[in-house]
């Protein structure tokens, strides 16, 4: 089977109905618990390649070409973490809603773990660059996203990573802006403000293999144009609802202003790997130490 998608298509259907909770359930479904692919190793690649032609200061830096996909895939992964919620468990979390909700203390503990370790938050532009031309990246990187727009995320998570100077990236679900228990158009702004990313997760988190037609212009465009008048930057990084994606899918990405997606573990697609970036689920079940292991195997 070309496409690593396929995985998915069996756990997800059961879960369809999920939707106001979507990641709760239906990313856990669609890619945990595959088991990973082997990490691409690639010995005349270093984690971090040297660029020799940077940094001088009077020479202009030569226009560099884009990496191309060989090149992209055998470069070393960033570790690339996705959580969800961040709250303590209620008695009516399912077993699998909670590895979607991160309890407060635990998320704390994972992020002093990274901190501890000597990690270094980075957000999409730097990984873009990385994987485009090799510029370097700071020691250990690591990226902290967040799905779905949970109001825990500006309450609890921001302020946990302020704590360490690390940024995260927020794929927001338009169409909960303002709801009770999601975050608000200002408190979008706000993160922006102080230097998080934000990225788009479409209008209503309809799976993206299903669109047609002016689907696209409903999840993709119009999302992307309230999020751009919400935090005045441009918004090129986009999250696949519940980590799935097809063929066909993306073409449409790379027509619009997305510079790279990001889906769950599933393998990368061959030809466009910066449209299939891989990240894990932190897990609400996991350790610091579970977190830190994961990042090791997974990437
Ligand atoms: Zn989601």
């Amino acid at each position: 089977m070309k496409f690593p998608y396929a995985y998915s298509l069996i756990p997800f259907s059961a879960f369809i109905l999920l939707f106001s909770s979507c990641t709760q359930n239906s990313d856990a479904q669609a890619n945990h618990n595959i088991p990973e692919q082997p990490v691409q190793q690639q010995p005349s690649q270093p984690a971090t390649p040297a660029l020799a032609n940077q940094d001088t200061a009077d020479a202009p830096a030569p226009e560099l070409k884009p990496a191309d996909a060989a090149t992209i895939l055998a470069r070393k992964q960033v570790p690339l973490l996705c959580y969800h919620q961040v709250r303590d468990w209620k008695p009516s979390d399912s077993k699998v809603a909670k590895d979607y909700i991160v309890p407060v203390a635990r998320f704390k503990e994972q992020i002093k773990m990274l901190a501890d370790s000597g990690y270094h938050t980075i957000l999409p532009d730097q990984l873009y660059d990385y994987l485009t031309t090799g510029k370097p990246l700071p020691e250990k990187p690591v990226m902290i996203t967040f799905d779905d727009t949970n109001l825990d995320q500006f309450t609890v998570a921001a302020p946990e990573l302020e704590k360490y100077g690390f940024k995260g990236m927020f794929f927001i679900m338009t169409v909960s802006l303002g709801r009770p228990r999601y975050m608000s158009k200002d408190q979008v702004k706000a993160l922006s403000d102080a230097g998080h990313g934000i990225g788009s997760h479409t209008w209503d988190h309809h799976n993206v293999k299903k669109y047609e037609g002016k689907d696209w212009e409903k999840q993709l465009d119009k999302p992307a144009k309230q999020l751009e008048s919400i935090t005045g930057k441009p918004v090129t990084y986009f999250a696949y609802p519940f980590g799935l994606w097809n063929e066909a899918a993306l073409p449409h990405l790379e027509q619009r202003n997305i510079k790279m997606a990001f889906q769950l573990a599933a393998k990368q697609h061959q030809e466009k790997p910066l449209y299939t970036v891989r990240r894990i689920i932190a897990s609400g079940y996991w350790s610091a130490n579970s977190l830190r292991q994961s990042m090791v195997n997974s990437f």
